[in-house]
């Protein structure tokens, strides 16, 4: 039998997140994962915003969030010797007059807010940056848009690639089914899991959306999304960093470098069937929303699909098990798992070692007001 400080079960960006921020406070620990790559966190387009959806909205916890983030990927690059962050700025434009009517309206009431401070100067650096592209006479841009200067993008499966090979190399993977039913034996000091031959002082659970089917954290509030992304070829856009219209188009980038041709398209939503399933109501709407920007014809080469383990209130959901203080979770990343995953899994990792309170915001065991 082998005995570990702690071991966490999930390697999506939850679980790697805990990983290494055990690894950087020189904490023993084992990454317990089934593998496969169809996980939320494998497919994700890990775009980072300040501002999101119709109704421009200032991503949630972003202040504390961003600067982390940024950090800890950087952190991690380094140590692995990788790329896979890149901070660039992001372009939204409007779809409608009443979008622009409405961002003109809210951001000129919020001058002084943190809301503006990441769109400084954006309005007028939005012509400027078109006019300037490569891209210009390829993109519908009838009603204008805005710059989001503060934007980043994780490249998800390399960052989870890169994770899994350095801790790897110093045996801290475990490539593992584990059946939280059976499998886990909770006693005071230790917890035991009997089919990977291991015992450790705690468990972090991160297992995504699988987590509505592990009995220890019941009842949670986790309401999971399908949310497809295409991968299509446009030889001619030479597109130089992402565009938001209704959806968003991201190029694709191979070792730190923007593919010429390829890019990501995504992503829609669905709260049923989950099945991971590409779905073709969703490739027709994806492709509707790029003619409605994008003026070249384009190829689909690939169509994905996987489950976002949303909380819901789209906060974050973790913390301690009420009976048994060496049982943890961190879950509930929903759309945001890039921005919010270092922040949160900071934050339970002092609790856990620190005994620093939760957020009560964000414990995973709250409920819907009624
Ligand atoms: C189409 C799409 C696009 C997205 N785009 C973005 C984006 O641009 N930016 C962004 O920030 N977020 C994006 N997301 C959301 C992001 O993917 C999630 O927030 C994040 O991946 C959730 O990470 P997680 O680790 O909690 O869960 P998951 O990614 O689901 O990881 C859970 C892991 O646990 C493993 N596991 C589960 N149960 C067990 C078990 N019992 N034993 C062993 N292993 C187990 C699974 O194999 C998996 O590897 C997107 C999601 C989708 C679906």
């Amino acid at each position: 039998m082998r005995y570990v400080e702690t071991a966490v079960i999930g390697q999506g960006l939850a679980g790697t997140a805990i990983a290494w921020h055990l690894a950087n406070r020189g904490r023993e620990f084992v990454l317990i994962d089934e593998g496969g790559f169809g996980s939320s966190s494998q497919i994700a387009a890990g775009l980072v915003t300040p501002i999101t959806g119709a109704r421009h909205v200032e991503s949630w916890a972003w202040e504390k969030a961003f600067p982390l983030a940024s950090q800890f990927y950087m952190n991690c690059e380094q140590v692995t010797q990788s790329r896979f962050w890149k901070v660039e700025s992001a372009i939204r434009l409007f779809v409608s007059k009443e979008e622009r009517e409405r961002f003109d309206n809210r951001y000129q009431s919020d001058m002084s807010g943190s809301y503006s401070n990441s769109l400084i100067g954006s309005k007028a650096r939005f012509e400027t940056e078109v006019e300037q592209s490569k891209w210009r006479s390829a993109v519908q841009a009838n009603y204008g848009g805005f710059v989001m200067p503060q934007a980043a993008r994780l490249l998800t499966a390399d960052f989870l690639k890169a994770s899994r090979d350095h801790f790897d190399s110093t045996n801290r993977i475990c490539a593992a089914s584990i059946n939280t039913s059976t499998d886990i034996a909770i006693e005071r000091d230790v917890v035991t899991l009997k089919s990977v031959d291991i015992q450790c002082k705690q468990i972090v659970v991160c297992e995504g959306h699988s987590a509505l089917q592990n009995p220890m954290f019941q009842p949670i509030e986790l309401v999971p999304a399908q949310g497809d992304i295409l991968t299509v070829r446009i030889p001619d856009l030479k597109l130089d960093r992402v565009l938001h219209a209704g959806c968003w188009i991201a190029p694709v980038m191979i070792d730190g470098s923007y593919d010429e041709s390829l890019y990501h398209v995504g992503s829609t939503y669905r709260w049923a069937p989950l099945n991971g399933v590409p779905n073709e109501e969703s490739l027709s709407i994806l492709s509707d929303k790029l003619r409605s920007f994008i003026k070249l014809p384009f190829e689909v080469i690939d169509h994905r699909a996987a489950i976002r383990p949303a909380g819901f209130d789209h906060k974050p959901l973790l913390g301690n098990h009420p009976n048994y203080s060496n049982l943890w979770i961190l879950n509930g990343l929903g759309a945001k798992g890039v921005l919010l995953a270092p922040w949160c899994a900071e934050m339970l990792i002092n609790a856990m070692l620190l005994h620093q309170p939760i957020d009560i915001e964000l414990a995973w065991n709250r409920k819907r007001k009624k």
